[in-house]
């Protein structure tokens, strides 16, 4: 059963956007966009969690649960206003704050 529902939510589509957007930014990025490699400070956390806070990964989003958040919210974001789905994370690098709009 729990293999079953895992497997479905894999397939869903957005967990395929949001693999696919990793995917992606990983070919622009080898460390996470959002991570100030000078303070430590994660640049998604007040926008995602609602307050400020520091990377604890050293900058590596690949399953980053903050990361996942950010693309989980734009999703929702451009689905619920019907607008194309990004197909590139470049596209989607700069856009944080639209997630503070919602
Ligand atoms: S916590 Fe995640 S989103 Fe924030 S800087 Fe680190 S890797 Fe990036």
């Amino acid at each position: 059963m729990d293999v079953e529902r895992e497997r479905t939510e894999e397939e869903s589509p957005q967990k395929k956007w949001i693999n696919n957007m990793i995917k992606s930014a990983k070919k622009y990025h080898k460390l996470c966009p959002y991570y100030d490699k000078k303070t430590g400070q994660c640049l998604l956390m007040v926008t995602v969690e609602g307050r400020p806070g520091k990377c604890d990964r050293d900058g590596r989003f690949d399953g980053c649960p903050v990361f996942v958040k950010f693309l989980e919210k734009m999703y929702e974001y451009y689905t619920s206003r019907k607008k194309v789905l990004p197909r590139d994370f470049h596209d989607v690098v700069n856009q944080a704050y639209l997630v503070g709009l919602m």
